[in-house]
């Protein structure tokens, strides 16, 4: 019973939460900078955010440059305009790609860094104040001390991080995934299931952070079928988005493992979705660690509710539908740049190449 606990962000949920506390953005600055991408302009967020800043007499300029995997090329360029426009604070809209810049945006802006110094770690507790207005059910950074960038260098997504990183406030209001795609409701919904397992399957796991995991899965898991029928209500999607901050708050204690250590590549070198590329290998890892007797196995299936590995590995095939045809030689070099991901190292069972090569193999329906 040794732990630490660290989150710091103060969280409004419920509908319309934007426009009841509005009041709240007028401590983070005089004038925002919004990152975002295109999608906040349709689905209501944008406006919301606007509106508020209005009413209090508060200025803004948009950058909605952010595509999905974000660069330190886009970063840069959001830096350039936050500078000219002279923001003192951030407001992020959008998935975890536009929340993911913006971290870094505030960050590097008053802590500045060369290409090559990116991701060297060592950030100071500094940047903007942010507030972060998630429009995904599934990444959870609103949450989280961690900016995810494509990492051209190393040919993978790296995360930067620093305690500054953690938004002042998350806004989480399920009414902007109304028109979210099935293909991106249902990937999204994977990462986060992702991360509320592999956090219970970290090293770094903490009594807290397995209470946060556990309840995430139990309103998530049942929600899957309902993703992937394109059934989900209104409270669905509320639920969903609770489910997804809750995974958030847990890897803002254990951090990522196995499964994100090795979906970057799948991302990075076959742009296949983040939370697919998790979805595509959870059931495989929860199988490796329940061949290993990890105990931690049986509380994630009670927690999910779904009776066995087995019963999630389906559940999770049945989400994943066709896989992606990857040759065998290619999927066996992505184990060995899989081992020096940091990520891997804070597995509580750490995989060992073989078990990683075999890992990625069956993933993708290769006999081994
Ligand atoms: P995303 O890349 O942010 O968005 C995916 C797509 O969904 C985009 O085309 C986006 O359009 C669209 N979209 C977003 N919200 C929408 C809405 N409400 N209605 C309609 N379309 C919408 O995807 P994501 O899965 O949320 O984020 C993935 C990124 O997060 C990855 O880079 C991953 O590495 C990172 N991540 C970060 C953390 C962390 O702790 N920081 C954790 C896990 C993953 P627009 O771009 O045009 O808006
Ligand atoms: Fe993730």
């Amino acid at each position: 019973m040794e732990f630490t606990y660290y989150m710091p962000t103060k969280i409004f949920c419920g509908r319309d939460c934007i426009a009841k506390h509005a009041d709240a953005l007028r401590t983070l600055g005089t004038h925002a900078l919004i990152v975002t991408g295109k999608s906040s302009a349709k689905n209501g967020a944008l406006a919301d955010v606007c509106a508020a800043l209005e009413q209090n007499g508060q200025g803004f300029t948009l950058f909605d440059r952010v595509t999905p995997n974000p660069t330190v090329g886009c970063v840069r360029e959001g830096i350039a305009l936050l500078e000219s426009a002279g923001a003192d604070f951030v407001v992020a809209i959008g998935g975890g790609s536009p929340m993911d810049a913006a971290k870094a945006i505030a960050t590097l802006c008053v802590q500045p860094r060369t290409d090559e110094e990116i991701f060297a770690g060592g950030y100071r507790a500094e940047a903007l104040p942010m507030a972060h207005v998630p429009t995904t059910a599934g990444t959870g950074s609103e949450v989280t001390p961690y900016s995810i960038l494509t990492n051209d260098k190393g040919q993978t997504k790296t995360s930067i991080t620093s305690p500054a990183m953690f938004p002042v406030y998350a806004f989480l209001d399920g009414k902007y995934m109304n028109g979210l795609s099935r293909a991106t409701t249902v990937n999204t919904a994977m990462d986060a299931l992702s991360h509320a397992v592999e956090g219970m399957l970290s090293r770094n796991a903490t009594p807290i952070s397995d209470a946060l995991a556990c309840e995430s899965m139990r309103i998530l898991y049942p929600l899957l079928p309902k993703a992937h029928a394109e059934t989900l209500t209104a409270d669905d999607r509320d639920a969903l988005l609770y489910a997804s901050a809750l995974a958030g708050m847990t890897i803002a204690q254990s951090g990522t493992t196995a499964v994100h250590g090795m979906g970057y590549a799948l991302t990075y070198f076959h742009h296949i979705d983040h939370g697919r590329a998790n979805g595509l290998l959870l059931g495989e890892m929860l199988r490796l660690c329940e061949e290993k007797g990890l105990p931690q196995v049986k509380k994630i299936v009670s927690a999910c509710g779904c009776g066995s590995v087995e019963n999630f590995c389906s559940c999770l095939a049945e989400l994943i539908g066709e896989k992606e045809e990857i040759p065998r030689e290619t999927l066996v070099g992505y184990a060995a740049h899989a081992m020096q991901n940091k990520n891997i190292k804070k597995s509580a069972y750490e995989p060992t190449q073989a078990e990683a090569e075999r890992l990625y193999l069956r993933s993708f329906g290769y006999g081994v």
